[in-house]
């Protein structure tokens, strides 16, 4: 008998199962349908000795204090700047955009404000900026556009940008400095030993239960609990009663080279003619050495495990649905990325499974979990 069912030991999971065990000293069993903890952000040693992210680049990064002062406590961290190059046109160019990428791409000499002109001489008049499209071509124009956004965009969701919310590519920004980082957060860390050892560090309690290679539709019924914390796909929960929310998936291809260095950067985008999107170099989020490196090239895909919630406005629609139906089970408490159908990153889920938890413990005084009803089942 447990006083929480956690399904699924990524971020929220994790987060949710370190805080209850530790905070309130209550029992939790943890579960996923994979073999490992860490969901997305799992990573681990290739056959090169190489330490890989198994389902791509992760790069930790943050605003707030809190949420990396919270981290630290399971690991410490390597200080890494995370630098993306895009290849257009057979140059290999800084993205985000900035005064490099357009002077290189064009053979030009322009200084900031010359390039401020640039752009205001190129970007269209959109009345209403809604779609991932009008935010580009509003800020640097149609051509930047379509050499770097629209391909890459069209791959990665299988969908034109105009049928996307604003919100997927305004996570990219248009600069006119020279500044290459693709993220300006004041904490931009790796965890030193790896992701999956921060969150072995998180999960190491004699009150947390670690059961793997489980899914919660196979043991529904069978495991009794008090209280239930789901983070998988919110439609699945509810048998896809309302029909099916789309995830966008992805499919990896790991290669191991013979040779120190494949790439300058750690990761190079690919918005042009190519199958894949994007090829991660994984010795430069790591500062290994070895003379082999490791690699990976994404193909996005809607078959496998679900990876992206697809933000377009009737998925949104359907989503409140699903939420309106979760209104009336509060005994679970659905977090993350794919049970609240949000495009967060890391830091984003981490600071929903905190919030969570101090719900939960204004909600459910501690000593009173076990006064709440006896679950077999999803009933
Ligand atoms: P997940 O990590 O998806 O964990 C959910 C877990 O639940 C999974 O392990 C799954 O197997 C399990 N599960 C689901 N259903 C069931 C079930 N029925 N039974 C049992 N188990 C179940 N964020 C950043 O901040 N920086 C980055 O650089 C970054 N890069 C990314 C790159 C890629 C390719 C992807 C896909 C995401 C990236 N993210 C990044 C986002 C990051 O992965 C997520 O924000 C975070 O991992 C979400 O955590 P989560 O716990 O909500 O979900
Ligand atoms: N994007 C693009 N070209 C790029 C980089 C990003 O078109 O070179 C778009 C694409 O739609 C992508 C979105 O911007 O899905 C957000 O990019 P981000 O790097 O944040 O994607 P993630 O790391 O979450 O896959």
């Amino acid at each position: 008998m447990f006083d929480w069912l956690i399904v699924g030991a990524g971020f929220a999971g994790s987060v949710l199962a370190e805080r209850i065990a530790s905070q309130r000293g209550e029992t939790v069993l943890i579960i996923d349908r994979r073999n490992h903890i860490g969901g997305n952000a799992y990573d681990c040693y290739d056959e090169a000795g190489i330490l890989i992210h198994l389902y791509g680049p992760h790069i930790f990064h943050t605003n707030a204090r809190s949420i990396f002062d919270y981290l630290s406590q399971f690991t410490s961290w390597r200080p890494y700047e995370h630098r993306v190059l895009s290849s257009v046109d057979g140059k290999l160019l800084p993205i985000p955009i900035n005064l490099d990428t357009i002077n290189r791409l064009y053979d030009l000499d322009l200084s900031s404000e010359q390039l401020e002109a640039f752009f205001a001489a190129r970007r269209e008049k959109v009345e209403e900026v809604r779609s991932a499209e009008d935010v580009v071509v509003s800020t640097v124009g149609r051509e930047l556009y379509e050499k770097f956004f629209r391909g890459y965009t069209r791959k990665q969701w299988g969908v034109d940008p105009s049928q996307l919310s604003k919100a997927v590519t305004a996570r990219v920004p248009t600069r006119t400095d020279r500044d290459d980082r693709y993220f300006c957060d004041s904490f931009q860390f790796m965890p030193a030993g790896g992701y999956t050892r921060m969150f072995q560090r998180m999960l190491d309690s004699p009150r947390i239960n670690i059961m793997l290679q489980t899914d919660y539709r196979a043991i529904r019924g069978q495991i009794p609990y008090r209280r239930l914390i789901y983070t998988g796909p919110i439609d699945e929960f509810f048998d896809w009663k309302l029909g099916r929310l789309p995830y966008r998936s992805l499919s990896f291809r790991h290669v191991t080279l013979d040779t120190e260095l494949f790439q300058p950067v750690a990761v190079v985008n690919y918005p042009q003619c190519e199958d894949y999107t994007r090829i991660t170099e994984y010795k430069h989020l790591t500062g290994q050495r070895s003379a082999q490196t490791s690699l990976s090239y994404e193909y996005p895909t809607d078959m496998g495990d679900p990876y992206y919630p697809v933000p377009r406005t009737e998925n949104e629609t359907l989503y409140k649905q699903y939420e309106a139906l979760a209104a009336a089970f509060p005994e679970v408490w659905f977090v993350g990325r794919l049970a609240t159908y949000r495009y967060y990153n890391m830091d984003q889920v981490i600071g929903q499974a905190l919030a969570t938890f101090t719900k939960i413990q204004k909600l459910l005084p501690v000593g009173t979990t076990n006064q709440g009803r006896l679950y077999q089942a999803a009933e």
